[in-house]
Order: C-alpha cells, then structure tokens, then sequence
C-alpha cells in the first residue's frame, strides 16, 4: 500500500478516486468524509454544533440578553446558518436604537434635577429612587433609559404640581418596550395601595399599643396623636414629620417597659421577703415549711404567669392553714394565760397564809415559853389548832386550785388535738395533694378556671388528659399500700420531668390524674402523654431492686369553647374507659361532643 498523500491536490483527486471506486455519490458531505480519511485527520463536522452552542452562551452571559441568547440556540439546534446570521445582527439593531438615545441629554437633565433645591422631594429620597431605577434596569439599557427619564421628567414636575411622587409611574419590572411605550400609570395606584396598606398596617400596630397602655395617661395621649396623625398623613413631608415623633414614642415606651420590669423585679423581692420571715415564723410546722419553700422555689425562677399562679396557691394554702393554728394556739396561750395568773394568786394568798402562820407560831411559841399553868396553855394550844387548821384549809384549797389547773390544761391539750383533727377534715380546702405535691380537684378547678380564661383570650386550644394506673390493685395487694403511694409518687415525678412547666398535674382520685394542656391542639397533648408513657419504661419503678414497669391507660379531650369542666372530664373519662377496653397502657382521644351535648370518644 502507498504511503497517503500529503499535499491537498494529491488528497483531493484521491479522494475523487475513491469516491469513484467505491461508488459513493459525490455529495459535499460524503466528499469531506473521505478527504478526512484519505488526510488521515478526524472527520470535520459540517456544523460546528459544539462550538456554536459555547459560543451562544458567552455571547448571551456577556450580553445579559437572554432573548438573543434563545434565538441562537434555536438557530444552532436547527443548523440554520441564515437564522444564526439573523439572531447575531438583531442587536446592532438595538444598538443602533440605543445609540440613537440621548444618553448626553438625560445624564444632564437629571444632574439638574439632583441639584435643584426648589423641589419638595429631599435628597435622600431622590437618592432612594435613583438606587432603585439603577438596580430594577441595570441589565436593560433600553429600560434603564426609558426609566431614567421618567424618574426625571417626574422630579421636574414636582416643583410645579406641589405633588410629590418620589417614583414615577412606570416603575414596575416590565420588558422595556412595554414600559416605553403604556400610557396609563397603572403602577402609581399599586404604589398608592401599598401605601396605604402600609398606613393602615401602622394605625393598627399604634391601636395595639394604645390599648395596652391604660396606665400612663400621658403616653396613651401620645400614641392617640400618632394615630391621628398616621391616619391623616399622605405626603413625604407628612411622614417624615412623625418620624421624630415616634422615635419619641418609643424611647419612652422603652422607658416604660424598663419601669415595669423595675417594679416586678421589686415586688418579688418584696415578696421572696415576706415568705422567707413567714418561713421563720412556722419553723415548727414541717407541712407549712416544706409548701414556704416551693414558693420560694418558684421565686427563685423568672416570672411567669404560671409561676406566679402556682405560688399564689400555695401561698394560699400557708396562710389558710397558719390562720387555723394561729386560732388554736391563741386559745390554748389564753388559757395558759389565765392558768398562771390564778396561780400566781394563789400562791401570794398560801405564801401570805403561811407567813402569817409562821408568825403567830413564832408569837404563841414565845407566850407558851411563859406559860405558867396549864389551863393557860389550854387557851394557847387552841389558837395553834385554830391557826394550823387555818393553813390546812389554805393548804388544801391550793391543792384544788392546782388539780382544777390541771384540768384545764388537759382541756386546752383536748382543744388543740381538736384543731388538728378538724384541720385535717378540712383537707377539702386545700389546694394540694399532700402525697404527690400535685394538685388536688380544688386546686384543679381554681387552675381550670384561669387556664380556660386565658385561652378564651388568646384563641388557643386546651386540652385535658386522663391518666388511670394500670393493674395498681395488684401492685397494692402484692406489694403493699405503701409501695403503691411510692409509685405514685414514682409516676408524679416522671411526669413533671418530661411536661412543660406550663401544664399542670392534678390528682383526680386514688390513682387517676389528670393533666391540664394550655396552649395545646389534641396532637401535641397526644405526644406530650405518650412521651410520659416512654419516659415510665425509662425510668422504671425500683422497690427493693424489683423493677416494676408502671402503665397507665388515659384519655385525652381537647376543651369545647362554653364546655364545662365536669363534662370535658366526662368526655376524657369515657376516652380513658375505651383505652382500658382495648388493651390498657395506651392513649385515646375524645372526639368533640355532639351538637346535642351527648359526649362521645373517640
Ligand atoms: P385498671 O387497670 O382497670 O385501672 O385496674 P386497677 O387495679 O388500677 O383498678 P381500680 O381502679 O379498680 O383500682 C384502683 C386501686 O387503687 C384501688 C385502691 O386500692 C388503690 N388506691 C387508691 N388510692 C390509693 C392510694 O392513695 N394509695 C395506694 N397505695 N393505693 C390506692
Ligand atoms: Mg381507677
Ligand atoms: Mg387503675
């Protein structure tokens, strides 16, 4: 085989050999294909697809003309050369168009403009505007330029209307021969509402704050006029006015804040030192110390609504019990009292008696040592009898007088054991579960009652959750009553762990509880529940190193606005009851009542 041909005229008619040899039709394309075989070079492509499709794109980047950039891709996908040709000269065109603009002129124009200080428009807001143009056109010289001008011709006319329009009319991201060539200023209106819709957004931020501020005259009269003059306010120069006013309005408001947190930081050390000196007062009560110290506690934490309810109910609790032995101690102090002062009295007429008796032995011990005859020692010895028969009956009276005391201090012991069984039969009263530190119904009917109310104000969901202990009558009968309250105890204390501070815990019954959800849709109180069920099997119930797994079956209702708490109960109890039915250790949820009333679950 000869070596292939290097020069192009020997390339040529041997590729024209072989197109006839082989019979192939001498078309352009069947041509270049052998020519590059007989070269030995790659195939040349007869339309540089790649290349063009690259080059289509850095044309369209740098140009920043997503328009022409489509025109060439569709010209390339297409092979057409004539459509290439077109889609690269459109833009000499545009050029053409925008050399023709009066860039010189405007540039000009507008500069006069920025310096004119007969206008109303200030520089800041000429500044505002300019930045704006600049960003919305900056890739569309055609925009930028119709923009431009109008931003100018607006300012000009300014001066002479008394209106001002910081933007022009054309203002909206249209292609630029749209905004060119529209007439009606459509996005003046849409400026105008927004405006608006900002003022009224701005009247109903100040009639907020003017609701909440009931307590300072002074500053409720500012905010008043702020509304008045945001509802009249239409111009720049209008707006700007309340600028300073605002930020007068709320330097103040800070200051105000800054009073209140003063005066709460204030009012709780106050009351930290009312509680620690009723600590000191009942130091004996252990009951009364141990509820001192959870308001203490809660005192110790950041105010918090729920805080400061949770300390007021026990606080209630000190001072109901501390007013029942307050009673019982000042009557047995009276007795006391008047014990020792007939005592005192007592012992002043047997003291008297006795010194007197003293005396006038010492006297008839002197006569008798002069007695001389017996008859008159007879009338001596007489008045010894007299006088020891008298201190005999003193004697006496005073041991009576001390045997009536006796009685009455047993009287008064009586009276105070008294107290303290009818104490304990008030247990009703008291807010507290003494076992678990959880509410009690009483306390749970006060808590109900605020939560209801402020979810009623703030539109949000309550729910309420049923909790009854699995099987808790074997674990009683098995392991003993006192093992049962531990585990109680036990359950309490998981559950407080895994709620949130704001969800309160009640005892219902022997070994049902129940848990107050505020702020709460039924799906979150679900999880919330079925958590405390995970935390059980976590942190299990040890008695003399026995794990005992405690469950409990509950029932969950999400409160009915007008529902009462009995009837939302009921509708977690029958919840709680189907758990029970289908397998226990699990949680159900009460669907809303019938429109009847009749409770349903779920
Ligand atoms: P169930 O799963 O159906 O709820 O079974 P249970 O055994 O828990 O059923 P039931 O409700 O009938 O039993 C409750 C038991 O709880 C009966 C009572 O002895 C016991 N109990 C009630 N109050 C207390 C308490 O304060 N301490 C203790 N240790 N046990 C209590
Ligand atoms: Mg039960
Ligand atoms: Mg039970």
């Amino acid at each position: 085989m000869s070596a292939a041909p290097k020069n192009p005229t020997d390339i040529a008619r041997e590729t024209i050999r072989m197109l006839a040899v082989r019979r192939i039709p001498p078309t352009p394309d069947n041509y270049r294909e052998i020519y590059a075989k007989v070269a030995g070079t790659p195939p040349a492509e007869s339309f540089p697809e790649k290349a063009m499709k690259q080059l289509a794109a850095e044309i369209g980047r740098a140009a920043a003309l997503p328009s022409m950039e489509h025109a060439l891709s569709q010209a390339i996908a297409e092979k057409n050369w004539t459509q290439l040709a077109k889609a690269l000269s459109a833009p000499l065109t545009d050029l053409t168009h925008l050399q023709q603009m009066a860039w010189g002129a405007l540039i000009r124009d507008l500069f006069r403009q920025w310096e004119n200080t007969a206008s109303q428009l200030m520089l800041t807001q000429k500044r505002e505007a300019l930045e704006h143009v600049l960003q919305s056109a900056a890739s569309n010289p055609a925009t930028l330029f119709a923009r431009l001008e109008s931003l100018q011709k607006s300012w000009s006319q300014t001066r002479h209307s008394g209106s001002v329009e910081m933007f022009p009319a054309d203002f909206s991201d249209e292609p630029a021969d749209q905004a060119i060539s529209r007439e009606a200023p459509d996005g003046m209106a849409e400026a105008e509402a927004l405006v608006l819709l900002l003022r009224e957004l701005f009247v109903y931020a100040l009639e907020n704050c003017h609701a909440s501020l009931n307590d300072d005259d002074l500053l409720a009269e500012e905010c008043h006029a702020l509304i008045e003059a945001a509802h009249s306010a239409s111009t720049p120069k209008q707006f700007q006015a309340m600028r300073q006013k605002l930020k007068d309005f709320a330097f103040r408001l800070e200051l105000l804040d800054e009073d209140h947190r003063e005066l709460s930081a204030s009012l709780q050390k106050l009351l930290r030192l009312v509680v620690e000196n009723v600590g000191e007062l009942v130091l004996d009560d252990q009951w009364i110390h141990g509820q001192i110290e959870v308001v203490r506690d809660i005192l110790g934490q950041p105010l918090s609504q729920k805080n400061l309810d949770d300390a007021e109910l026990r606080f209630k609790e000190v001072v109901f019990k501390q007013s029942q032995l307050k009673l019982g101690l000042q009557d047995a102090q009276n007795a006391m009292k008047s014990m020792l002062a007939d005592f005192v009295e007592h012992l002043k007429d047997f003291t008297g008696a006795t010194s007197d008796y003293h005396a006038k032995i010492k006297a008839i011990s002197g006569r008798i040592s002069h007695v001389e005859r017996l008859s008159d020692l007879e009338s001596v010895l007489e008045e010894v009898m007299q006088e020891t028969i008298a201190i005999q009956a003193s004697a006496r009276q005073s041991s009576d007088n001390m045997l009536a005391m006796q009685s009455q201090v047993r009287q008064a012991e009586t009276r105070i054991h008294e107290l303290e069984r009818e104490l304990a039969r008030a247990s009703e009263l008291v807010r507290y579960d003494q076992l678990t530190g959880t509410l009690n119904r009483r306390g749970l009917e006060e808590i109900f009652e605020k939560e209801i109310k402020r979810s009623e104000r703030r539109h949000a969901p309550v729910c309420l959750a049923l909790l009854d202990i699995d099987n808790f009558k074997q674990l009683n009968d098995s392991l003993g009553h006192t093992v049962g309250d531990d585990a109680l105890v036990h359950l309490v204390k998981v559950a407080r762990e895994t709620l949130r501070p704001q969800d309160s815990v009640a005892r219902f019954g022997g070994e049902e509880f129940i848990i107050l959800f505020p702020e709460t849709s039924l799906e979150q109180a679900a999880v919330a529940v079925t958590r405390i069920q995970r935390e059980l099997t976590r942190h299990i119930f040890l008695y003399q190193n026995q794990k005992l797994l405690i469950t409990f079956s509950a029932g969950l209702a999400l409160y009915v606005p007008g529902e009462d708490q009995d009837a939302l109960i009921r509708r977690a109890d029958a919840a709680m009851y189907e758990a029970k039915q289908s397998g226990k250790n699990r949680v159900v949820t009460a669907v809303a009542p019938n429109a009847d009333g009749a409770d349903l679950e779920g």
